[in-house]
């Protein structure tokens, strides 16, 4: 049936993305997403090598050219935000198969400089529930009324990028150390890891400067984030191709920014489309379903011919 699929698409090659893989959820990230367990992803990756044939970063360039493949359907992983999860249990997995991949970072926030704010989001949810005594104390419920949702565990999921500073003033409250999170539990990959990734088949990307949402950006702000992030790949890890994914993502991304851009190929997570921006890749997301790699991405093949149907199987923008 897969083969079928993909000659009736005509969709040459497959780019799944994940965050992290762990048998455990970190706390980061348990309120969030599900990530996937160490053997699923094991799993994942037979599929993957079943039906299609791992692509090096060469090979993405060549199809972003022209679209095409001479060979088999071919596939490339990539994984954002640079979670330690990718060192400790990804990297030994692809490298038993021989897998290149692309891992995109944070300025911001590798070398758990800082922390992202969907990240402190979770945590405080976690120490909300491990705490109940929180929900009716009088702050706590202010904090919660000032967001205008009584529940605190949906007020706190419910901060946005340009409100991120709420959540640090609800830590205080609780007395959450964001930092100590992250000189204890080092929740993102540290540069020296990262170096000897981009020595072993792993390509670098900026993911933006600390992971904003594109669309509630000016324009400029959208080109600075971009920008900050793939210099400093640029400076720490150079590479002949500069690459970029966005954060959260590229829904509302105006014409202007990809004309104005300065790597060579982006991503956006849109899963299985065409997007009228010729160096841009759409990617599935495999986290967050609790099925196989098999059906996810042969549920998208047929979200694309119906979204064909209607003539929406191609992103077009403003
Ligand atoms: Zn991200």
């Amino acid at each position: 049936m897969l083969h079928t699929l993909i000659s009736m698409t005509r969709q040459k090659a497959i780019f799944p993305f994940y965050h992290a893989v762990s048998d455990t959820n970190p706390i980061h990230i348990k309120h969030l997403y599900q990530v996937r367990g160490i053997h699923q992803f094991e799993k994942d990756i037979h599929f993957f090598l079943k039906h299609y044939q791992p692509m090096r970063l060469d090979d993405v360039f060549n199809f972003v050219k022209d679209k095409k493949r001479k060979s088999k359907p071919g596939f490339f992983i990539t994984f954002d935000d640079g979670l330690r999860e990718v060192y400790d249990n990804i990297y030994p997995i692809l490298k038993k198969y021989d897998i290149g991949a692309a891992i995109f970072l944070n300025s911001s926030f590798t070398d758990n400089k800082g922390l992202f704010f969907r990240y402190k989001a979770s945590l405080l949810v976690e120490k909300i529930i491990k705490n109940p005594a929180f929900k009716v104390s009088k702050d706590v419920v202010k904090w919660s009324m000032d967001q205008r949702i009584s529940s605190v565990e949906k007020a706190i999921l419910s901060v946005n990028y340009q409100e991120k500073g709420r959540l640090d003033t609800l830590a205080e409250i609780i007395d959450l150390d964001f930092e100590k999170y992250l000189s204890e539990c080092r929740p993102y990959m540290d540069s020296e890891q990262i170096t000897e990734l981009s020595k072993n088949g792993f390509c670098i990307g900026g993911h933006s400067k600390d992971h904003p949402l594109f669309s509630t950006l000016t324009a400029d702000e959208q080109i600075r984030q971009a920008k900050v992030s793939t210099d400093w790949v640029h400076e720490k890890w150079p590479s002949t191709y500069s690459l970029f994914a966005f954060p959260f993502t590229d829904y509302g991304v105006n014409n202007s920014f990809f004309d104005n851009a300065s790597y060579d190929i982006s991503f956006g997570t849109a899963g299985l489309k065409n997007d009228s921006i010729h160096n841009h890749i759409q990617r599935i997301p495999i986290e967050n379903y609790p099925y196989s790699a098999a059906s996810i991405v042969i549920r998208e093949y047929f979200y694309y011919m119906l979204k064909s149907i209607i003539g929406k199987n191609t992103i077009k923008r403003e």
